[in-house]
């Protein structure tokens, strides 16, 4: 690994002002240290030799749980929240822990109405936040932790399940740098998504309302799922894809853990692509509470996990491609058949957990979408349970997160302030 290259003091200066615009003021954030050698630093190398130019990370600091990117400057910015590390962890354990697989619905449900929460916080809709929040925390008996475990994320051993938390959503930010390869073609992508819009329950036996999907997708070239989008996303997979494979080889030689075993691997990068859709769903679904009365809104909302089922089909057929490419010649022979295989087996092994946190989406959609409860009505519930039970501290430990961001924003909605008053 070379030692990396310190970015240009004049491209940070008007990355740093372009950012605090976007972040807003009470988010803490700094530039991360190109100049250390350290895991994070040998995978924006590997950015760096397949983007080109030299990329930078802002980290922020607790924050709204999201990683983004934004074109027009002269680096590749990503802007990545230990919050959005916490909470794709979060997603990870719950995917893989035996201790969640009687409650995994209805944590799926609860973590992804949390997350909404944060998300409306920073939109500004204030009464909408502290609904998700309530209606997140009501009734509940069992915990997914998903607060403070970042140093634990960062003094863990550098193993597969490491490098892919810390690097797949990241590589797959810098990933949308890539320039448009024009492959997967425009056909293959709309016969995809087409494919599974039809298959979605939802839509499958309703004619009527799979035209209407089709004349929006028709219809608006901003649409998500239509095909130089979901290429661009796909591509930002394949490359994540790429980097944790290669980072993980170099990062486990380097820190004395040996070479990566393949099964683990395709488990973690299959995992983490689970996290990551996750996240932007919740953010789609988030943004779509705001727009509420639109019933294109709606429309998408149903509709994306079709692109996210898109996109999990190609990542699963390049993992193969990618490890048969970096075996190749190790054994003098091409392997790709058997790793076709591991991939086949591990992805079965972990869609049933994979599908039951899908179910949990599901609910947490509904659950927000349709108004069970008057505000008064879920505040005095919480209240309640808040006195009988013992789960206060957890209550309060698992939302601080919610409630510092909420403090910052100095709410004006009573519902906020109350919400904040009962768990600070
Ligand atoms: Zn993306």
């Amino acid at each position: 690994m070379s030692e990396p290259a310190p970015t240009d003091p004049r491209v940070l200066r008007l990355v740093a002002g372009e950012v605090s615009r976007r972040l807003g003021d009470n988010v803490r954030w700094g530039v991360y240290d190109r100049s250390r050698r350290t895991p994070l630093n040998a995978v924006l190398d590997l950015v760096s030799e397949r983007v080109v130019r030299d990329p930078v990370l802002i980290w922020v600091d607790g924050g709204y749980p999201d990683v983004f990117t934004f074109p027009g400057l002269p680096s590749p910015v990503a802007v990545w929240s230990t919050r959005h590390l916490e909470i794709a962890s979060a997603v990870r354990n719950l995917v893989v822990g035996e201790a969640f697989s009687n409650q995994r619905r209805e944590l799926s449900a609860r973590t992804m109405l949390s997350v909404m929460a944060e998300l409306c916080l920073r939109a500004g809709h204030e009464r909408e936040a502290a609904r998700l929040l309530l209606l997140s925390v009501r009734g509940q008996d069992w915990f997914l932790p998903h607060s403070g475990i970042v140093m634990d994320l960062d003094v863990a051993s550098i193993d597969e399940a490491y490098v892919a938390i810390w690097c797949f959503a990241l590589a797959h930010e810098f990933g949308h740098h890539l320039e448009d390869g024009g492959s997967p073609d425009d056909r293959t992508l709309h016969r995809m998504v087409l494919d599974a819009v039809q298959a979605m329950p939802a839509i499958e036996g309703d004619p009527e309302l799979f035209a209407r999907v089709v004349a929006d997708l028709q219809g608006d070239a901003a649409h998500p799922l239509r095909a130089e989008h979901l290429r661009a996303e796909v591509a930002a997979d394949l490359f994540a894809t790429e980097t944790v494979i290669v980072a993980s080889h170099e990062l486990m030689s380097a820190s004395g853990g040996g070479r990566p075993r393949d099964g683990r691997l395709i488990a973690e990068i299959v995992i983490a692509h689970t996290a990551l859709s996750f996240i932007q769903r919740c953010r789609a679904v988030a943004e779509a509470l705001n727009t509420r009365d639109d019933p294109l809104t709606w429309l998408r909302v149903l509709q994306m996990p079709a692109g996210s089922a898109v996109r999990s089909d190609f990542t699963q057929w390049y993992l193969a491609r990618a490890l048969a490419g970096l075996t190749v010649g190790e054994s003098g022979s091409d392997n790709s058949r058997s790793l076709e295989a591991a991939v086949e087996s591990v992805v079965g092994q972990l869609s049933p957990a994979v599908d039951v946190i899908d179910g949990g989406m599901a609910d947490a959609m509904s659950t927000a979408i349709s108004p069970q409860a008057s505000d008064s009505e879920l505040l005095r519930d919480v209240r309640a349970e808040y006195r009988q039970t013992g789960h206060y501290s957890l209550l309060r430990t698992e939302n601080r997160n919610f409630i510092a961001l909420a403090q910052a924003l100095k709410p004006s909605e009573p519902l906020l302030s109350a919400v904040v008053e009962l768990l600070s």
